[in-house]
């Protein structure tokens, strides 16, 4: 996609901080990380994110992106790390080629992502049904 940012880092008309690619997956450098060592993998091929990709390269992504995680809480002597990857403007997507994020997590990082919500366990088994029928 020509006005793909993280396609012009594949194709090197933009710089990046690469630290492992092959034929298939990109592995490089966020370039606002969320914490140290927080870095990207993405499929070298151009799908906008994990639902438009086809299985085998999703699996692909995420096998590497298991590996080059431990790699990277080794690297930064982090204590752990959250993975995670956004669909949509309303997940806070903002570059539309699939990536898995790496962050790394350190003990008392002060990262909350989520807020946990008080919710009735009626509630919870119609979504969960409404979730069964969408299979
Ligand atoms: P998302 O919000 O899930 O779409 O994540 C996009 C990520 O790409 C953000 O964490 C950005 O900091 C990162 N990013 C955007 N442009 C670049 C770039 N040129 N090089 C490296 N990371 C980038």
């Amino acid at each position: 996609m020509s006005n793909c940012v993280f396609c012009k880092i594949i194709a090197k008309e933009i710089p990046g901080e690469v630290i492992f690619e092959d034929d298939s997956v990109l592995v490089f450098m966020d370039i606002k990380p969320v914490s140290r060592g927080h870095c990207l993998v993405i499929p070298k091929k151009h799908f906008a994110d994990v639902v438009e990709a086809p299985e085998d390269l999703v699996t692909m992504v995420i096998l590497a992106t298991k590996r080059l995680a431990l790699a990277v809480e080794k690297a930064v002597g982090a204590h752990g790390f959250t993975l995670s990857t956004n669909r949509g403007l309303a997940a806070g997507q903002t570059v539309f080629h699939l990536h898995f994020h790496i962050i790394p997590r350190f003990d008392n990082d002060g990262l909350k992502p989520w807020t946990h919500h008080e919710i009735e366990p009626k509630t919870i088994s119609e979504i969960a049904e409404s979730i069964r029928k969408n299979l």
